[in-house]
């Protein structure tokens, strides 16, 4: 009899394994090529991510008439940087300042904008997350480390298939006159999803 209670170490979760399932099967009855979905994985993991909101944002608070072209229409300026693809349709920014602060979930799923953040971080995807952002998102956010004063007003949008957004954060002091490449690295993923702020200079 072959013994087999060792741990394993590449035990899958229950979503990964129904994920396995489903790829195995739709690969077997012919239905997808591998090569496409590790192609779209890839793009979407390597060559889309977060860096392209930071540059978004970087021209947001540099340059006011694109500041005021993506408050009039988000999708196209965006698009108009080539930020377009899947999850992206229907994008929304909500501008941190004069006393907002925005946090962005996803109460049902994972609705997210790839374009400009890339895949969603494991920890958006996860039930407290989904429902501790509605239910008392001044705990939540102290847990990413941010603390807001009293005063601020922190609003909770929830994304769906139909509308996915992107957080401008407040621009930190300092920066006066930097580039945009410069503005960029201080923008974080945390800060365009409302569960973090932009670094400041020299943090
Ligand atoms: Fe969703």
């Amino acid at each position: 009899m072959l013994m087999h209670d060792h741990a394993h170490d590449n035990e899958l979760s229950d979503q990964e394994a129904r994920v396995r399932a489903l790829e195995t099967i739709l690969v077997e009855k012919d239905l997808v090529d591998p090569g496409a979905i590790d192609a779209i994985i890839e793009t979407y993991s390597e060559k889309v991510g977060p860096q392209n909101g930071a540059k978004v944002v970087a021209r947001a608070w540099s340059d006011p008439a694109f500041a005021k072209a993506l408050k009039a229409d988000a999708m196209t300026t965006i698009e108009s940087m080539g930020f377009k693809g899947r999850q992206a349709e229907h994008m929304e920014v909500l501008w941190n300042g004069g006393g907002v602060h925005n946090l962005v979930v996803c109460t049902l799923c994972s609705c997210y904008p790839w374009a400009v953040l890339g895949l969603p971080p494991v920890w958006y995807k996860s039930a407290p997350y989904r429902a501790r952002a509605v239910s008392e998102p001044r705990a939540v956010l102290a847990e990413f480390g941010v603390e807001l004063p009293e005063e601020t007003r922190v609003k909770v949008w929830d994304s769906t298939a139909e509308v996915r957004y992107l957080v401008i954060p407040e621009r930190p002091e300092g920066t006066e006159g930097w580039s945009e490449d410069d503005l960029a690295v201080l923008v974080s993923r945390e800060s365009m999803i409302g569960t973090g702020l932009a670094r400041s200079p020299g943090a």
